[in-house]
């Protein structure tokens, strides 16, 4: 895996996949045999189906255990304001999303693509990780 191979240490957020995709359990009706009252599965459902049509699970396990075999390291950070932090100033707020491709810190106007400022964010909060447990 080029990732991999071009890493030593590769930071991801932390989402808690199975805790997102896991189904809430069925409630049986106490009055009619057989029958299920409503537990929020079908909305629940649309969710799941967004997060494994992502792959983000799947592609962490495949990560994960390639980076351990070639001795690489891999991060989970918590995602909390990794999208909503200014890389420059530190600023965190909502409205430094001016899109969801854009982002433009409304303190020091630093302004770049939201995906990288959320990628530089979640490396930088992976660094401190890996120093903290070094140290
Ligand atoms: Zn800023």
């Amino acid at each position: 895996m080029a990732l991999v191979r071009a890493a030593d240490v590769i930071t991801v957020e932390d989402l808690r996949i199975a805790n997102m995709t896991k189904s809430p359990a069925p409630k049986p009706d106490p009055d009619q045999a057989g029958v299920f009252l409503s537990n929020g599965s079908a909305a629940k459902a649309g969710l799941n189906k967004n997060i494994l049509d992502a792959g983000w699970g799947v592609f962490l396990a495949i990560l994960t255990n390639k980076a351990e075999s070639a001795g690489r390291e891999v991060i989970s950070v918590n995602p909390r304001d990794t999208s909503r932090t200014c890389p420059t100033c530190g600023h965190v707020s909502g409205e430094n999303r001016k899109t969801q491709a854009d982002f433009v810190c409304v303190v020091c106007g630093h302004a770049a693509n939201a995906d990288v400022v959320a990628a530089s964010n979640i490396l930088r909060a992976g660094l401190v990780l890996r120093d903290a447990r070094a140290a």
